[in-house]
């Protein structure tokens, strides 16, 4: 089967050749039929449908042409920290463009760049002792993601163990979309028409996911032992001598829908890597810098990773910028060998974009915004628990700080997951955004084709008011669209 939506857009995709019914199907048509069509220069995601053009944006608001004010209550993809049209930001971006936009980096640098590095890395007092010591910026997640990766695959190179190979990741993972990112991901809907060209040394385990995959009969301790020892398994079949790293999301992303690893996984992950010599490398691009209440989510597990790749609140939307971050236990390696990192981008440790992470991370500390979300995430928590829990197709609500999943089921009890063809999922954020708020949907979530959940990750500077108004909002969608659903149900079941 195809895929099923599109997952990251508020548009159907055609691809999908599912159940749909005749008048899901009308529907669809109409919907495309009322937008405009108008001919855009720009491949969008879509083809066939104009996304929404926005014109400004301020705080916790950004406002669409039609003059509507919509509420963001995921930060776009997680990313928006500190906001939309924050002052201070333009203001350092004009700063060092007045002083110089771009160097090339073979052998030159600003002090943006080497102020970002030490501002994300240093350790306050009393802080958390991550062990990572230097840090190289590029222009996405992805690109992150490649980086660690050439970069893992360099230390073995120099550290005298070439024949190591092997990738290995989690099924239900996103760690981007270029062809190293993506080979390492199983995001199955956004792999669809490229099995051929992925890269063949990457293989998969269960991903960490208690609520679909705890068995009833099943301690937290017992579901562990169980997924390490699949992890184990693993090794061994690729002989552990051979496998480069482990990569994770701490925080599972966009595909689960915020899902934290059950207790001791991580620990029981970071001693098995250990064992092997296996490098743990450590996805924080949605789930980082603050988002879960930490400033770093592995924080949550006590464990230090030996590479992370961070992205998206890295520079909180106000420049296109993500990063890879290396322990010193990796960086001796290079340091006693070659000395020469072999990965390079002509932007690279791009100035203007440095600043603008600078001026964000600089806030975010400043502001303490990393307790803030923290302690709003409790009350997050409770509005979502008090206000969705005993809805009829809500599953569950995880997540953690400001960085929160909500899975629909079909069966609370039995845990089934929602017939794809309705996009239920889709339909909540679609009607949520009607009503002026806008939340990240996500399809596939339990397997890559089955599962709904939307995704709720508010700015950091979100008031108690428009906390409550998200929660508020998101109910009233999903209200609007249960009875729908009822109906559909009636009709495919
Ligand atoms: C978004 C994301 C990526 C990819 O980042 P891009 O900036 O979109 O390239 C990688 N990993 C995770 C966990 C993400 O959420």
């Amino acid at each position: 089967m195809a895929t099923v939506f599109n997952n990251t857009s508020l548009v159907r995709d055609d691809s999908f050749e599912g159940s749909l019914s005749t008048k899901d199907i009308q529907i669809a048509v109409q919907e495309v039929k009322v937008q405009d069509m108008p001919n855009s220069a720009l491949m969008h995601r879509s083809l066939r449908e104009q996304p929404y053009n926005v014109v400004s944006g301020h705080g916790s608001y950004f406002k669409l042409q039609d003059g509507r004010e919509i509420l963001d209550g995921c930060g776009g993809a997680a990313v928006t920290l500190i906001g939309h049209g924050n002052a201070e930001v333009k203001a350092a971006i004009i700063e060092q463009l007045d002083k110089i936009s771009y160097v090339f980096t073979s052998s030159l640098i600003t002090s943006s760049a080497e102020e970002l590095a030490k501002c994300i890395l240093e350790i306050p007092p009393g802080g958390f002792q991550h062990g990572l010591e230097k840090a190289y910026f590029c222009g996405s997640g992805s690109e992150a993601t490649d980086a660690a990766m050439k970069f893992c695959t360099q230390y073995f190179f120099e550290k005298g163990e070439p024949q190591r190979k092997y990738f290995v990741s989690r099924r239900q993972a996103y760690h981007g979309s270029t062809v190293g990112s993506m080979s390492v991901s199983s995001y199955l809907a956004r792999k669809v028409p490229y099995e051929d060209i992925v890269l063949p040394n990457t293989s998969f385990v269960s991903p960490a996911y208690a609520y679909q995959y705890q068995l009833p009969t099943e301690t937290e301790d017992e579901y562990v032992r169980r997924l390490i020892e699949e992890l184990d398994a693993k090794f061994q079949e690729l002989g552990p001598q051979n496998i480069i790293s482990f990569i994770a999301e701490p925080v599972g992303g966009a595909t689960t829908g915020c899902v934290p690893a059950p207790k001791g996984y991580f620990l029981a992950v970071r001693k098995l890597c250990d064992k092997y010599g296996i490098l743990l490398h450590l996805d924080e691009i949605m789930c980082g810098m603050g988002r879960t209440g930490t400033y770093f989510a592995f924080e949550h597990e006590g464990i230090t990773p030996d590479i992370v790749t961070i992205g998206k609140g890295l520079g909180g939307g106000y420049a296109p910028i993500g990063g890879i971050l290396v322990s010193k236990k990796c960086i001796d390696i290079i340091r006693q060998g070659t000395g020469a990192i072999n990965h390079t981008h002509t932007y690279q440790n791009h100035p203007v974009m440095c600043a603008a992470a600078l001026a964000v991370q600089k806030i975010v500390k400043r502001d303490e915004l990393v307790i803030r979300v923290k302690e709003m995430g409790i009350l997050l928590h409770q509005l979502l628990v008090e206000t969705l829990q005993n809805c009829k197709y809500v599953g569950d609500i995880r997540g953690r700080g400001f960085f929160w999943g909500v899975e629909f089921v079909a069966d609370k009890q039995s845990k089934a997951s929602l017939p794809p063809s309705l996009g239920f999922g889709m339909r909540v954020v679609k009607r949520a955004f009607e009503l002026g708020l806008a939340v990240y949907p996500g399809a596939g979530t339990v397997d890559g084709v089955r599962g709904d959940n939307v995704l709720i990750a508010p700015p950091y500077t979100i008031s108690d008011t428009d906390l409550r108004k998200i929660v508020r909002l998101l109910r009233e969608a999903y209200d609007s669209e249960e009875t729908k659903l009822d109906l559909s149900l009636r009709v495919t079941g």
